[in-house]
């Protein structure tokens, strides 16, 4: 049985313990949220205090020019192509997530005029699931939107199919898929791959070249710490620049914005695929959430997701044998950097442990889900995490009716 002394060891050996400094976190919490929204580091609070009182209270209008605003959505997007496995002039940072699916599923549409099925999961993030019906609805010809069973997804490719979107980290369970075997078999049949990063970016590595991949989008305010309502990414490779058209065109993502032209004619590259004015505070706060992930590798951070997951699970099964459902794959190439415990009174359980500090949350219909963010979690944190558990479940406190009492964000 792991006591509270090997924690303690675990974190003096961890490589990347000495980033938590960079981060604000209240003594006492314990956060396992980091998959939902990300905590403020020193990064952040320098960077947008910068851009507020200097380059914007100071520069005002002359900052578009003086302080590269203009240029932040594909600088901020070049930071964090590494983070990918994209290269530059591949990333661009300016909407957010449900918003870019619309660009990516919009323009992916007309890359493949002769076909009409797109391939979804059924179990994917509902906003993932609007955006791709209303895209399709509003494509021009009849698209027939297939909400399937991922294992199923063999059987359901073929030359119909335009359009595979999927989320590679499952946001309930938090399976992981195969991101480059599947992309081969969604190209085998002709049809382009869009992958939804949203729980992957900054939690596991990734490699879109490698892979192959067509599309991509993710997240900035969950693992990347971007903050609340953060600017998502968006991955188009190179390949597909000048190809895919942006079907929300703006005159940020026009050649000669300054011209005011009455035609629209796109920009090159990235820049295509901007709308509107970027949202510069909030790039400003990603772009400094990125510092703290320039002193760290993918790799690092994966081994150390790796064995706090590890060790959340094996906790819970010595401490609370046969309470809850391990939901979460045990085959690490199938796990993300979650775990998520079924039960029946999971709402009430997460509640409870809300009110001692430890910070998770609910998912329909019945599922407690715990984020594992490496640069700022220590094994301590672990075990004082399932200590709350244990007390909650055989104190029973969760029964309390204060508990059921439900929250408009869960
Ligand atoms: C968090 C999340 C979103 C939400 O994106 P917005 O930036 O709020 O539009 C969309 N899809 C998935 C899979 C998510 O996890």
């Amino acid at each position: 049985m792991t006591t509270r002394q090997d924690c303690s060891v675990l974190d003096d050996g961890d490589e990347l313990g000495a980033l938590r400094q960079a981060f604000t976190l209240e003594d006492g919490m314990l956060y396992l949220d980091g998959n939902s929204l990300g905590p403020v580091s020193e990064g952040v609070l320098r960077r947008v205090r910068e851009t507020i009182e200097g380059e914007w209270a100071h520069g005002l209008i002359r900052s578009w020019n003086s302080a590269g605003w203009m240029a932040a959505p594909t600088a901020v997007g070049n930071r964090l192509a590494p983070l990918i496995g994209a290269q530059p002039g591949e990333v661009l940072v300016a909407d957010t997530l449900t918003f870019i699916l619309a660009k990516l599923i919009g323009g992916a549409l007309e890359l493949r005029p002769d076909r009409d099925v797109v391939l979804t999961d059924a179990a994917n993030f509902h906003s993932d699931l609007y955006i791709v019906e209303a895209m399709a609805a509003r494509a021009g010809r009849p698209i027939i939107v297939k909400r399937i069973n991922r294992l199923t997804l063999h059987e359901e490719l073929n030359d119909n199919v335009a359009l595979v979107m999927l989320t590679h980290v499952d946001f309930r369970t938090g399976e992981m898929l195969d991101l480059s075997g599947i992309t081969r078999d969604v190209h085998e049949v002709g049809a382009l791959m869009l992958w939804d990063f949203a729980h992957s970016a900054g939690a596991v590595p990734l490699d879109v070249t490698e892979a192959n991949v067509d599309f991509a989008a993710g997240c900035g305010y969950k693992y990347l710490n971007g903050g609340p309502g953060a600017p998502a990414f968006m991955y188009v490779r190179s390949s597909w620049q000048g190809l895919l058209q942006n079907p929300f065109p703006g005159w940020l993502g026009h050649a000669r914005p300054f011209d005011f032209e009455s035609a629209y004619v796109a920009a090159e590259g990235m820049q295509a695929y901007v709308t509107s004015s970027p949202p510069v505070l909030a790039l400003a706060a990603l772009d400094g959430a990125l510092d703290v992930w320039d002193r760290v590798t993918m790799q690092q951070v994966r081994r150390k997701s790796l064995a706090l997951t590890d060790l959340f699970i094996s906790l819970v099964e010595e401490l609370l044998p046969g309470v809850f459902e391990v939901v979460t794959p045990r085959e690490h190439e199938r796990r993300g950097s979650q775990v998520s415990l079924r039960h029946e009174f999971s709402y009430e359980i997460v509640q409870a442990l809300i009110e001692r500090g430890v910070i998770g949350d609910f998912r329909e219909p019945d599922m407690c889900r715990f984020g594992f963010a490496p640069l700022y979690l220590r094994f301590i944190d672990i075990y004082d995490s399932v200590q709350h558990l244990v007390s909650v479940m055989e104190s029973e406190s969760y029964r309390d009716q204060r508990f059921a009492v439900r929250n408009p964000v869960t």
